[in-house]
């Protein structure tokens, strides 16, 4: 929780000590800044009438609301403060870095509240910017804490990614066990040959221990292909398939989630650490049984050949085994970190791209330099460290192992010669070399292993925690269910006390009521940030009212099953988004099934059949990403007949605001009233034009239905909202057009 429950319990006394007896207290919040702006912690407490802070060594300052004119939070360079206005002018409440700006936002919000008479309410959604567990901070808020990573439970997870294929990963298992075998068998053929054959004599035995050697070595490699083979397949199967599931399910998640992320960001999590899994189902996770196989088999060899010296090689074992769990944990947090950073990277250079003309326009290119320069030298510094921690590491235990080997070179010899060459045999000696050689492979190998762990374990935890997030609750738009929910529209809607905030605290609709009857169209109209989209958004059902309801033919529109009724809503946005394909795809893209007869009766309704036929492939035009530019008018054209190809009996109408020449106004104007008629119809309307098609309009102001009825009533209203809203308009292009003459 962002904001605290309780302050320690000496400031809670000195505060209540200077509060009402029995006055609440509505926020506790700790700055982390103090009024000289070094590091230490501050406490505010906002309650009912009083805003206290208590600083170190139980000084502490209260003020009252009622003395309170504003309460503001503004981000300095680097830290920001939370001032009151005061009849004694500005005070400030508290500095703190930017870590907490959503949280005194929140506070200078809640005083506000208080000055005005209503009791605050608190943010429930601001993301924890440190640990819940450990209070270690995060590299994002909302993120999970690298130290905390439950790795166990990840492992679980990754493990249950092969279940689907369980008989697959079970032949590869086994396949891997004879592998395994295989090749020790080798040392073994070489012990006998220095044993029986060169020592004992038994020298018609030679071609036999070699054949054996020879059909050891076939045997592992032919084992060692089938596994590799098994293992591309698996892997490349669940990274692929996890793939897909991703993709589902971002687009099944809530707006709110969407909202809040960089589509660069989101892109990363599902392919590169989906990619940096499949490098490690890949190259780790099926070695991770051949050495694990092959560590328990030597060992018990070993200890089989010989007990005394199998105990020198084991020597270095629990050194690795306790130098690797430190490893372990100082990596993880690492790597994590460094996915961070690569996410971070990855937005600003999308933010970069697709903000390119505002960048450009403004000049800002060298300020994007500097802050991906900057966030690319902390990827680098962090990904150093993880190579020089790890380089360190690796070859300290290369040492130890060295050690190990040396240790047996004497000590062997030693044996042989104290006991003429009976304990150890030369051939024991013999083996024992051949498998030290294979014994601390794998030892050495799962040192290097875990710099991949680490790294696909964080990688999979950002994955795994992107699918824990719930999706929008829903059942297919065609399944008998959902067909029998809602088995057609007729297109009533009513919007009743609809209470809705983006922000806890922060309400955008403060109970709105609007009844729009089937066929009806009505005008949305108000100052922006009024919040027409917010309505609009909400009949879209990409959030859900907070209080009150939202009907559809008399039924609650929570009730009904989201995919369905979706296809009965057409929207024609401001800016279209075109897809990447044919002009043809495009207007069929709600209804691939139209035919391409259909397809051009709706370019025709909607005005835009003509500057198709002009373009190089007519219909086939590629538009969309890396395709032909279309101009802005074209695009809405476009989607107007998208929608026309839709037919959804609701239609959703957010007109644009941006200027067009008056010929293309008027197609615009014709091809939305043909498309308007006999749906119901709600736009966001900034034309005249189309303010007069609408059957009634509603004035929106702050949240609120402030005014409402037919263009010509709201006219003849006087000092009515909407004639002085029309005044003004009418004014400003008296304005440009006016400076439009005299330029010529
Ligand atoms: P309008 O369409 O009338 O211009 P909006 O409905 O877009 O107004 O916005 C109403 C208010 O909600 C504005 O104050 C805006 O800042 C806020 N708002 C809009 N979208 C979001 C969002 N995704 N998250 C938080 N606040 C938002």
């Amino acid at each position: 929780m962002p904001f605290d429950r309780e302050f320690p319990a000496s400031t809670e006394r000195d505060i209540s000590a200077a509060l009402e007896p029995g006055e609440p207290i509505h926020v506790r919040l700790t700055a982390d800044l103090d009024f000289d702006q070094r590091f230490a912690p501050v406490r505010l407490a906002i309650a009912h009438k009083h805003v206290c802070v208590a600083a170190e060594a139980r000084q502490i300052m209260v003020l009252p609301i009622a003395g309170i004119t504003k309460a503001s939070s503004d981000e300095l360079y680097g830290s920001g403060r939370l001032t009151a206005e005061t009849a004694d002018g500005e005070r400030v409440l508290a500095y703190f870095t930017r870590h907490l700006v959503p949280e005194m936002a929140a506070a200078a919000r809640a005083i506000n509240e208080l000055i005005a008479g209503r009791t605050p309410v608190l943010p429930t959604d601001i993301d924890t910017a440190s640990c819940a567990r450990c209070g270690a901070p995060l590299a994002e808020r909302g993120s999970n804490c690298p130290l905390c990573v439950p790795r166990r439970q990840i492992l679980m997870r990754l493990i249950g990614l092969l279940s689907p294929f369980r008989y697959r990963a079970m032949a590869l298992i086994v396949i891997t066990l004879f592998g395994v075998v295989a090749q020790m068998l080798t040392p073994l053929t070489y012990k006998q040959i220095v044993d029986r054959v060169l020592t004992q004599g038994h020298h018609h035995e030679l071609a036999l221990w070699a054949g054996l050697m020879l059909a050891a070595a076939i045997a592992s490699l032919v084992f060692r292909y089938a596994g590799n083979t098994l293992t591309s397949w698996l892997s490349g199967r669940v990274v692929a398939d996890l793939q897909g599931r991703l993709h589902v399910h971002l687009s099944r998640l809530r707006m709110s989630y969407h909202g809040r992320r960089e589509a660069g960001e989101l892109v990363g999590r599902v392919m590169n650490d989906s990619m940096e899994l499949l490098h490690f189902l890949k190259d780790g996770f099926p070695y991770l049984l051949v050495n694990l196989l092959s560590f328990i088999t030597i060992a018990t060899i070993l200890v089989i050949l010989n007990p005394t010296l199998a105990l020198i090689v084991f020597v270095p074992v629990p050194l690795l085994i306790l130098g690797g769990t430190w490893f372990w944990g100082k990596l993880i947090p690492l790597r994590h970190k460094r996915g961070f950073r690569i996410g971070r990277l990855h937005s600003l250079l999308g933010e970069s791209i697709r903000g390119i003309k505002v960048v450009k326009a403004l000049t800002q290119e060298d300020r994007r330099s500097r802050e991906f320069d900057q966030n690319n030298d902390q990827l680098f510094k962090t990904t150093y460290i993880t190579d020089r921690v790890f380089s360190g590491f690796y070859e300290f235990l290369a040492l130890v192992m060295a050690v190990g080997s040396v240790a047996v070179w004497y000590l062997g010899p030693k044996g042989i010669i104290a006991s003429g060459g009976r304990d150890p045999s030369l051939g024991d000696l013999m083996a024992f070399v051949a498998y030290i050689a294979m014994f601390y492979g794998p030892l050495q190998w799962f040192t290097a292993v875990l710099n991949w762990m680490s790294s696909a374990f964080a990688g999979a935890e950002r994955i795994f925690n992107l699918l824990d997030q719930v999706p929008e609750p829903d059942i297919a738009a065609d399944s008998p269910e959902a067909i029998a929910a809602l088995p057609s529209v007729a297109g009533g809607i009513e919007f009743r006390g609809v209470h809705f905030s983006y922000e806890r605290g922060k309400e955008v609709l403060k109970g709105i009521d609007l009844v729009v009857g089937p066929g009806e169209m009505l005008g949305l109209v108000g100052k922006s940030g009024a919040g027409k989209s917010t309505v609009i958004s909400l009949l879209c059902r990409f959030y859900e009212p907070d209080l009150g309801e939202i009907l559809l033919d008399g039924r609650n529109l929570a009730t009904l099953p989201l995919a369905r009724y979706r296809r009965h809503v057409g929207i024609v946005m401001q800016d279209p988004f075109l897809f990447r394909g044919s002009v043809i795809d495009n207007i069929r893209y709600g209804k691939p099934e139209a035919t391409f007869a259909e397809v051009v009766e709706a370019a025709k309704a909607a005005h835009c059949h003509d500057f198709i036929l002009e373009k190089e492939d007519g219909y086939d035009t590629m538009v969309g990403d890396g395709g032909v530019e279309l101009s802005g008018g074209e695009r809405q054209r476009l989607s107007i007949a998208r929608a026309i190809v839709h037919d959804p009996p609701i239609l959703i109408l957010d007109e644009a605001t941006s200027a067009v020449d008056s010929d293309t106004e008027k197609s615009i104007q014709e091809a939305i009233a043909r498309l308007v008629k006999g749906r119901t119809t709600i736009a966001i309307a900034h034309r005249l034009a189309t303010l007069r098609n609408a059957h009634r309009l509603v004035v929106i102001d702050d949240g609120r239905v402030i005014e409402q009825g037919t263009h010509d009533e709201l006219m003849a209203k006087e000092g009515g909202h909407f004639a002085r809203l029309v005044r003004l308009q009418t004014e400003i292009n008296k304005l440009k057009t006016d400076q439009i003459v005299s330029i010529a």
